[in-house]
């Protein structure tokens, strides 16, 4: 953003900062909740539980399992004339621990973790990397605990062991790279030392076991009942000598999750109701209570219309959601120096040139992809040429290369208007995602800039 005032710069360093708070404490879907529901909370907003009636202006969210939180401010119009939604994703590739994960192998007698990987992952990428664990127990008794282990600079952090270069030559160097580390060799080193010396019987495996009895009140079937996973460790960093870019994990698509919400802060007396919502699953084809394909949002929106009248008809909730303008917040892959023959690239995103507004995704001929109208890509680029937002069009890759689809045809299933805008990340996907300083503040303008919209 060389073009950027004084002023904006201030504000690019300011929002940047406090995103890269966020995402370096927001590493797992439900953190993301957590530390949302913290931010609007300290922000005037209220549990919808606790609203009795519609007011323009209201601040108000809802959550879901731990895993969605849905926020909006109410406007002036009556919803039936539709919101404005942008819709985000909390989920971030990962690995997640096994049914059954604790084992010792009986010739290094190393305790480790089984895993099995979560949405789509360059798998040898997660070797020989600080590895941290978060995640929910729930106890044999019911009883829930949260584990987060490997964050805090004096907590330990855990490791996926690659094979030596010395000894690779015929076990692994062959290999084609999608296998160079296979999903069972993505086994967590967790610990080395026997619960007792003396007593061979007393191995690596019933140290780990009497540990996390000690500190958690944990028992081996525990295991059944959690969801754990294992994501890079450590906070975001400032990337480059001047530091105008950002490197960390879950960027996509954690980058537009916060980005909506701290738009949707900022919203005041708007004439249509403002919408941020967060989802889960989206990494894995969106599935599940917790996805897109939940009846989650629908029946956040059947609460906001009791809100302003309890008895609607069903017709009215579902004029609610077609006469809803959404984004489908999520980032487009942007053009990597040391690869540019995957993109075509007049028409590839850049990092660094703003939000990236992608009409279309899928892959080969447009398959499984909302494909946005002309008529709702002329609304947005009006929304953000006149806010002087910075932005910029791309497609995922060259047309036959390969692709990847988003939330918004999930989204078009209730007859709304939906298009993906988001950054450009490099590394998508990676343990260390990059995106541009100038981006995030550009995606958040664009966000506030389309809350702020009335036809
Ligand atoms: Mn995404
Ligand atoms: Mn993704």
């Amino acid at each position: 953003m060389e073009t950027a005032s004084a002023d904006e710069k201030r504000s690019i360093e300011e929002i940047c900062r406090e995103y890269m708070a966020f995402i370096s404490r927001a590493k797992t879907e439900r953190m993301v909740v957590d530390e949302i529901v913290a931010l609007l909370g300290s922000n005037g907003f209220k549990n919808i539980d606790t609203v009795k009636k519609w007011r323009a202006g209201t601040k108000l969210y809802m959550t879901n399992r731990g895993k969605n939180v849905v926020a909006a401010v109410l406007g002036k119009r009556h919803p039936v004339e539709g919101a404005n939604l942008v819709a985000a994703h909390g989920d971030a590739p990962r690995l997640d621990l096994k049914q059954k994960p604790l084992y010792e192998d009986g010739e290094t007698r190393l305790a480790l973790f089984k895993t099995h990987y979560y949405g789509g992952i360059k798998k040898y990428q997660w070797v020989n990397i600080p590895l941290s664990l978060h995640g929910k127990v729930v106890l044999s008794d019911g009883r829930e605990i949260d584990l987060h282990i490997g964050e805090d600079p004096s907590d330990p952090v855990f490791t996926i062991c690659d094979l030596l270069p010395h000894l690779y030559r015929k076990k692994q160097a062959e290999r084609k790279l999608s296998e160079g580390i296979t999903g069972e060799e993505l086994n967590v080193l967790l610990a080395s030392m026997p619960a007792d010396e003396k007593d061979p019987k007393k191995k690596v495996k019933t140290w780990v076991l009497e540990h996390l009895n000690k500190e958690y009140g944990m028992i081996e079937e525990d295991f059944v009942s959690s969801e754990l996973e294992i994501v890079p460790a450590g906070p975001a960093r400032e990337i480059g000598l001047d530091r105008s870019m950002i490197g960390a994990y879950g960027q996509d698509d954690r980058i537009c999750a916060y980005t909506c919400m701290r738009a949707l802060l900022e919203v005041k007396g708007n004439e249509r109701t403002a919408i941020g919502f967060v989802m889960d699953k989206e990494e894995i084809g969106s599935d599940g209570p917790t996805s897109i394909k939940s009846r989650f949002l629908e029946d956040f929106y059947s609460r906001l219309m009791d809100l302003r009248d309890p008895d609607h008809p069903d017709s009215a909730l579902r004029r609610s959601l077609s006469n809803t303008l959404a984004i489908s917040s999520d980032v487009n892959g942007a053009v990597n120096p040391s690869f540019k023959d995957v993109h075509e690239l007049q028409n590839a995103a850049r990092m660094g040139y703003g939000i990236c507004v992608t009409k279309y995704t899928g892959s080969g001929g447009k398959v499984a992809s909302n494909d946005a109208s002309a008529e709702f890509m002329g609304v947005i680029r009006r929304i953000l040429n006149n806010g002087k937002v910075p932005w910029q069009v791309g497609e995922l890759g060259k047309v036959d290369e390969g692709g990847g689809g988003t939330v918004a045809k999930f989204l078009a299933e209730h007859n709304m208007d939906v298009v993906d805008a988001g950054p450009a990340l490099i590394s998508m996907h990676s343990p260390m995602e990059i995106s541009s300083k100038g981006d995030v503040w550009a995606t958040y303008r664009a966000y506030k800039e389309f809350f702020g919209y009335c036809p």
